[in-house]
């Protein structure tokens, strides 16, 4: 029996509305996958790819048997939220499976979908309120993953906890940034239900630093938690930058979500009828290209400055580890050019109307209408990791765009973040913030291990040494 992989909605049809992309596997496809499982006697899914440890055979063995309950019992042992993570979860589980050495992975994530929401079906999705209070308070500043997942921790062991949150609501990147076709934002909502009923308090539209002080939190409760995420994005500082229809990846990403979550009557960009460029070939660049088909763009370009990865696992990264290869995600599929190798040298201004469907700002703004880009060599390491490049001489080419937008990861905290005055704390040379547990202050999550993933987010989070 194979892996299978026709595991999303049609392309025709999920391109066209903002629904989750995936669909549900039926119980009967998740016992035949889980029943691939071949309980190892050294399980690398689930003591070496989860960083939340779960139990991934046993797991496997209950929805082999279809035995949900069991399954579900099993899976929030050590994990608090995985309707979140069996959504965009890159399942490090499944690349660290035994069967990957010689056929592929057990499906894990799919099955988890199914796990909790056959729980959330029936009601065994209950709030779990601490037994006894312990009488002391935390403070946890920023309501993303790792911030949750600390909450939901503290409260369990009798903390109590209260969130403060900037934003309007909480989530953090997995509401403003993950779009919705990834992961539907009323789940967030479902959950914060729950989060509120154990006796979670959430603080929304503070700012922590600015509005409120940190050194007033730290100093009315016992502990804090700072899980701020990185908010800085990577820039592309070069000519052209200044002109109109540039956009850092989050501006699109962030209001598209916050349009259709209803906080705002309009996305503040619109791809529609433009032709779409778009810098930085991860998983952020991935979720622009889905995004802007949806808006109705004319064309969606990716470039990316490293090489093409290789489509199988690369000699770098052999099994269990992450393997360095081609990821093509559900958007990429959706009608998308992709192309590796290429280094941006320029902006290039508009002389001429913007081929968009709808009006300028203003009729003198100066409008970007391409990047001119040059063709790159690497030379790779003996693992064969890339490592240097250097330019093709005469291979310079403008590639059309009358809309930008650049995913090139983020830059850490940056030092005047007034949270690490307030607190006192010191930086990695990378600007991660360092916990400070002699003061009970706890880093969590990307501001502490620099931008990662959700379920790293949440191991974080979880792994606070308090009482
Ligand atoms: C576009 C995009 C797509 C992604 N897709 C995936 C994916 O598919 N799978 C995956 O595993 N990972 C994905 N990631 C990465 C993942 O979202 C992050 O690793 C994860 O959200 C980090 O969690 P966090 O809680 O540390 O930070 P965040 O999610 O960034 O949350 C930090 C929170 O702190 C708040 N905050 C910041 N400063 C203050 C302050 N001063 N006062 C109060 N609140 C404050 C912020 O508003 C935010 O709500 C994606 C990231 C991006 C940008």
């Amino acid at each position: 029996m194979q892996r299978i992989h026709d595991i999303y909605r049609p392309t025709d049809e999920r391109k066209c509305d903002w629904r989750e992309v995936e669909r549900m596997l039926s119980d009967e496809e998740l016992k035949e996958q889980t029943s691939r499982c071949m309980n190892c006697g050294q399980p690398f899914c689930h003591a070496y790819g989860c960083p939340l440890g779960n139990f991934v055979p046993d797991q496997n063995r209950a929805v082999a048997q279809g035995d949900w309950k069991r399954a579900y019992a099993l899976l929030t042992v050590n994990s608090d939220f995985p309707e979140f993570t069996s959504r965009i979860c890159p399942a490090l589980c499944e690349a660290s499976c035994v069967h990957q050495l010689d056929e592929e992975s057990v499906m894990v994530r799919q099955s988890e979908k199914r796990i909790i929401e056959t729980a959330f079906e029936n009601g065994w999705v209950v709030p779990r309120p601490p037994e006894k209070e312990n009488g002391k308070s935390v403070a946890v500043i920023g309501a993303g993953p790792a911030g949750l997942s600390a909450a939901v921790t503290l409260r369990r062991r009798g903390w109590s906890v209260t969130v403060y949150e900037r934003r309007a609501n909480i989530g953090g990147l997995l509401r403003y940034g993950i779009p919705c076709f990834k992961l539907d934002k009323s789940l967030i909502d479902r959950r914060r239900a729950i989060l509120e009923a154990e006796g979670i308090r959430f603080v929304t539209g503070i700012e922590v630093g600015k509005d409120l002080s940190a050194e007033w939190l730290a100093k009315h409760n016992d502990a804090v938690i700072v899980a701020i995420g990185t908010p800085a994005a990577r820039d592309l500082k070069i000519p052209g930058r200044e002109l109109a229809g540039i956009h850092l990846a989050l501006e699109l990403l962030e209001g598209q979500n916050r349009f259709l979550t209803g906080e705002i009557s309009a996305p503040p960009i619109s791809a529609k009828g433009k032709d779409v460029l778009v810098i930085g070939g991860g998983d952020t660049g991935s979720d622009c290209v889905g995004t802007a088909i949806r808006h109705g763009a004319k064309s969606v370009t990716q470039i990316e400055i490293m090489p093409k990865p290789p489509d199988e696992r690369g000699a770098s990264t052999p099994w269990p580890l992450w393997p360095y290869m081609l990821r093509t995600s559900s958007s990429h599929k959706e009608g998308c050019e992709r192309r590796w190798n290429l280094n941006s040298l320029r902006f290039v201004e508009s002389d001429s109307p913007t081929t968009s469907h709808e009006p300028r700002t203003t009729d003198h703004e100066p409008h970007v209408s391409g990047v001119e880009v040059e063709t790159v060599e690497w030379e790779f390491s003996p693992e064969g990791r890339p490592v240097k490049f250097h330019a093709v001489p005469d291979t310079r080419e403008i590639i059309k765009a009358d809309l930008v937008f650049l995913a090139m990861g983020f830059t850490g905290v940056p030092a005047e973040n007034p949270i690490v005055a307030q607190l006192g704390l010191t930086q990695t040379p990378r600007t991660a913030l360092i916990s400070d547990s002699s003061k009970n202050i706890f880093c969590v999550g990307d501001c502490a291990s620099g931008a990662s993933l959700v379920v790293r987010a949440l191991a974080s989070g979880k792994d606070i040494p308090l009482q």
